[in-house]
C-alpha cells in the first residue's frame, strides 16, 4: 500500500492532503528556501511513467523486513557511540567487520577512517554507494534511551557528540543493503562498491580518500553509477529525488588579521586587529549585495570570530572563520576577490606595512552536486513502484546546503550521480509536531533530531532498489 493510500484511510482524504502539503513545506524548510508561493509552487511529485517493476523488489522488500532486528540494533549502537570527523574509528570497525563477515573484499583506513567493500559477482556495471559516517558537535537533548551522552577533545576543546544529521541511519542502510545485495547475488551481474566516508560535515572526508588513492595505490575499481542517500525531515515513506543542480558550492576559510597589540588606554601606539575586523565582517556583506547580480546565490557567513582575552589589552591578531555558499564558479571568484580585496585595504588604512597583510587560508570545499538527468529518471521510474507516486517527490528546488560526495568523481566526468534524500520523521510525531507549527524534532543538526526507526528498513529498501535497478539489469 503506498504511503498516500496509507495516510488516506488513517486520516480522510482532506487531511492526508494537508499532511502532504506539510512534508513538502518542511522540506522546503530543511533545504533551506522561504516559504515563498513560487517556491511551493515547484514541488511536485514524480509523474513520469513507472520502470517495469524490479522482478526481484518483493523479494528485496521481505530480506531487509527480516533483517530489520539486526539493522535496528547496529542504528542504535552507532547512534549511542557517535564519532566526529576523521574520528570515526569505532563505526568504521562496525562496518568492516559486518562487510567481511558478508564476504565483502574490505579496505580500511582509506582517508585516515575511510572503508570500503567490495563484491565482485561477474561483469557488468561497477555501482559505488557511499554513506557518510560522522556526527555532529551537538549536546544530544532526544531523551531516547540509546541517545549519545558522548564528549571528545578537538582542537585542545572538550565538545559534544551526536548524530544530529543522521549519518548513523545511512551507515546503517549502507550494512543493510550489503546484505540484501549478498542474498540477491544470482540476480545480478556487476561490482558493487560501499564506500564508509569519513568527515563529510567538514568537508574533507571525500578529499582524504581521494588523496590517499582511493582509485590508484588502494586499487578501488572506478565506478559507473555513484549513488548515495540523505535523510530529511519528512515522514517515513517519502523519497525526494531530483535531476540537476541539488546542492550549492561550498569554500571554508580563516581569514588572520595581524596587528600590534598593546595598552587599551593607548590605541593610537597600537594597531587594533579588533576594529579591522570589525569593519571586515560588514563589507563582505557588501559583497554580496552589491557585486553579484542580484539573480545568483551568494553566501557570506562568518562563523566564528576569535581575538582577545582580556578587557584592556589590544591583541596582536585576530582570526574570522567564513563559509561561502555559491552554484555559479564566478559567483566563487568574486567573493574571493572581494575578501581578499576588502582585507588589504582595511590592514592597509590602519598603516599594515605590506608584508604583513591578512592571510587567508582555503581548508576546504566542494563544488555544486549536480544529479545526472538520466540516472534520476532512471531510479525515479523504479523506485516509484515502491514508493508510489505521492511517496516520492521529483520537483523541488536546489539548496545552499553542500555535500561532498561529488568529490569521489575525481576528474572521471563519465560517472552518473544520483544524491537522493529519504524521509525519517515518525509520520504521528512529525504530524504532530506540523500540528503545533514545529518543524523539530526532525530538523537536521537540532539537539532534539531523531530517526524513526522504521525509517531504517525504509532507507535499506530503498538503497537496494536503486542498487538492484543498477546491477540487476545486466544479469
Ligand atoms: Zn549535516
Ligand atoms: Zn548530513
Amino acid at each position: 500500500m503506498t504511503l498516500f493510500r496509507q495516510l488516506i484511510s488513517k486520516l480522510g482524504l482532506n487531511r492526508a492532503l494537508m499532511f502532504l502539503l506539510a512534508i513538502a513545506t518542511s522540506l522546503l524548510l530543511f533545504i533551506g528556501i522561504p516559504l515563498a508561493n513560487q517556491a511551493r509552487a515547484q514541488l511536485k511529485p514524480f509523474t513520469g511513467r513507472p520502470a517495469p517493476k524490479l522482478p526481484t523488489l518483493d523479494r528485496i522488500i521481505s530480506l531487509v523486513d527480516k533483517d530489520r532486528d539486526r539493522l535496528v540494533t547496529i542504528f542504535k549502537d552507532i547512534h549511542q557511540n557517535a564519532e566526529l570527523g576523521f574520528m570515526e574509528t569505532r563505526t568504521a570497525g562496525i562496518v568492516a567487520k559486518e562487510l567481511k563477515a558478508l564476504g565483502y573484499e574490505v579496505k580500511t583506513g582509506i582517508g585516515k577512517t575511510g572503508v570500503v567493500g567490495i563484491l565482485r559477482n561477474g561483469d557488468g556495471p561497477k555501482v559505488m554507494y557511499r554513506a557518510d559516517m560522522d556526527a555532529n558537535a551537538v549536546a544530544e537533548k532526544t531523551g531516547l534511551p540509546y541517545a549519545s551522552t558522548k564528549r571528545v577533545e578537538r582542537n585542545g576543546e572538550e565538545v559534544p557528540v551526536m548524530h544530529a544529521c543522521g549519518h548513523d541511519a545511512h551507515t546503517t542502510w549502507m550494512l543493510g543493503v550489503a546484505k540484501t545485495m549478498v542474498a540477491l547475488k544470482s540476480e545480478w551481474k556487476g561490482t558493487l562498491i560501499l564506500v564508509g566516508q569519513p568527515d563529510e560535515e567538514g568537508g574533507n572526508g571525500a578529499t582524504a580518500m581521494m588523496k590517499d588513492g582511493l582509485y590508484t595505490q588502494k586499487g578501488v575499481p572506478l565506478p559507473d553509477y555513484l549513488i548515495a542517500m540523505h535523510t530529511a525531515p519528512g515522514p517515513t515513506g517519502l523519497v525526494a529525488n531530483a535531476e540537476g543542480t541539488r546542492m550549492a558550492g561550498f569554500d571554508q576559510l580563516d581569514v588572520v588579521f595581524k596587528g600590534v597589540g598593546g595598552h587599551g588606554s593607548s590605541p593610537h601606539v597600537t594597531k587594533d586587529p579588533i576594529v579591522m575586523t570589525a569593519h571586515a565582517i560588514t563589507q563582505y556583506q557588501t559583497i554580496v549585495a552589491r557585486a553579484i547580480d542580484p539573480q545568483e546565490t551568494a553566501v557570506i557567513t562568518v562563523g566564528a570570530v576569535q581575538a582577545g582575552i582580556d578587557n584592556n589589552v589590544i591583541p596582536g591578531e585576530s582570526l574570522l572563520k567564513l563559509n561561502l555558499r555559491w552554484f555559479n564558479p564566478g559567483v566563487r571568484e568574486t567573493m574571493l576577490k572581494g575578501i581578499g580585496s576588502i582585507n588589504n585595504a582595511i590592514a592597509r588604512s590602519y598603516g599594515m606595512p605590506e608584508n604583513q597583510l591578512p592571510s587567508l587560508t582555503m581548508k576546504g570545499g566542494a563544488p555544486p552536486l549536480v544529479n545526472d538527468k538520466e540516472l534520476v529518471d532512471r531510479m525515479s521510474a523504479q523506485l516509484v513502484n515502491f514508493v508510489g507516486q505521492k511517496g516520492l517527490l521529483a520537483t523541488f528546488p536546489a539548496t545552499t546546503g553542500s555535500e561532498d560526495v561529488q568529490l569521489l568523481m575525481g576528474d572521471n566526468k563519465n560517472i552518473k550521480l544520483d544524491f537522493a534524500f529519504v524521509g525519517v520523521a515518525d509520520p504521528a510525531l512529525f504530524a504532530k509536531a506540523q500540528a503545533e507549527g514545529l518543524l523539530v524534532p526532525f530538523s537536521n543538526h537540532n539537539a532534539n533530531f531523531q530517526v524513526d526507526l522504521n525509517a531504517i528498513p525504509f532507507g535499506t529498501k530503498v538503497g537496494s532498489v536503486m542498487a538492484m535497478e543498477l546491477l540487476g539489469s545486466a544479469k
